[in-house]
């Protein structure tokens, strides 16, 4: 199967030079889409996953179902505001401004191995910031998982410490 034929290519959205990717399509196809995370299933099984981390939103779109195949669990990392608890929280830097992303402080145990899933890897700022969230929190990254990964953005450099897994390249 080629994932490529499920991906639409969407010029300048949401702004001006942006060529984004939008996996709908892919998600919309029941086999596409079980295609896409089983792939990602046998990465965390050769990790031996033990917890499943995704950001919002799109993380959790594949993040979630492979956990479930695992019968293991999943944590979110959200925007600031939205975990209702007490939360650890990263700041990191964007081209323009910064973002900040949280987990909840229970949501990895010390020891414990993560795998990140997320639908698509740009420059690693997302991914990067959540390694650091884990890794506050005393869990181990034993992998992260992408759908689509823009090489030319280079996001990799961020992971040459972890196993990297993109089931599409551009
Ligand atoms: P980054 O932090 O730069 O690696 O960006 C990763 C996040 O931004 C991913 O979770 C994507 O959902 C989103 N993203 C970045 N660039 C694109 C793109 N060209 N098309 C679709 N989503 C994108």
């Amino acid at each position: 199967m080629n994932l490529k034929d499920y991906v639409a290519n969407v010029p300048n959205f949401p702004k001006e030079g942006i060529q984004f990717k939008d996996i709908t399509p892919l998600m919309a196809d029941g086999q596409a889409y079980s295609y896409a995370t089983n792939q990602m299933v046998e990465f965390a099984k050769q990790q031996n996953a033990e917890v499943i981390v995704g950001p919002e939103a799109r993380g959790f779109i594949f993040g979630c179902p492979v956990a479930h195949e695992l019968k293991i669990g999943f944590a979110p990392v959200r925007k600031p505001g939205k975990l209702p608890r007490e939360t650890v929280s990263f700041n990191y830097d964007l081209e323009y401004g910064s973002n900040t992303l949280c987990m909840h402080k229970d949501a990895i145990k010390p020891g414990q191995r993560v795998l990140i899933v997320d639908d698509l890897l740009a420059t690693g700022g997302t991914v990067e910031a959540t390694v650091k969230l884990i890794e506050q929190l005393g869990g181990v990254v034993v992998g992260c998982a992408f759908l689509i990964e823009l090489e030319e953005l280079n996001g990799r450099k961020t992971l040459e410490n972890y196993e990297v897994l993109s089931l599409m390249k551009y």
